[in-house]
């Protein structure tokens, strides 16, 4: 745990997050700038800089990318996602606490251009997204 970092505190429950998944390895949690509609972000519950650093990274988040990408498509009609991790300022890192992204991808803006052209309506109604995304059956 690092207090100086943002994820390490979502984590810690010190700040609130709207979280979709966990377990004893990592969270899930919509990401509060989305670029498409349900946009998450999968962290592990340890402090790891980036997805460069250690392999084990990868293990620790690997069962939430799966069940997050799972629940956008089963509950929001995702066709698809894309799983986006950046390391390094260089690459668009901000948060040095690493994370994937995983972003829903919908039938209306699809390819690789429609994944940067940020969907201006994906950051409305969180409260009301993650209400639906964490609903029970
Ligand atoms: P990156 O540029 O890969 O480091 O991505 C950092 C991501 O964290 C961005 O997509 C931000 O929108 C997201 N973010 C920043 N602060 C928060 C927060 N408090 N809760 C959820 N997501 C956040
Ligand atoms: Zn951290």
């Amino acid at each position: 745990m690092s207090d100086d970092c943002l994820f390490c505190r979502i984590v810690a429950g010190q700040i609130p997050s709207r979280q979709v998944w966990s377990d004893d390895q990592a969270v899930a949690f919509l990401d509060i700038g989305p670029w498409q509609r349900g946009h998450c972000l999968v962290v592990p519950r340890r402090h790891l800089v980036d997805g460069t650093s250690q392999a084990d990274a990868w293990r620790e988040v690997a069962d939430g990318l799966t069940a997050v990408a799972r629940l956008v498509r089963q509950r929001l009609g995702a066709a698809g996602v894309n799983f986006l991790s950046n390391a390094g300022a260089v690459a668009g890192q901000e948060v040095f606490h690493f994370h994937v992204h995983v972003i829903p991808r919908y039938e209306d803006n699809p390819g690789m251009s429609g994944l940067v052209r940020r969907d201006p309506t994906a950051a409305q109604d969180l409260d009301g997204l993650w209400a639906h995304l964490t609903a029970l059956e």
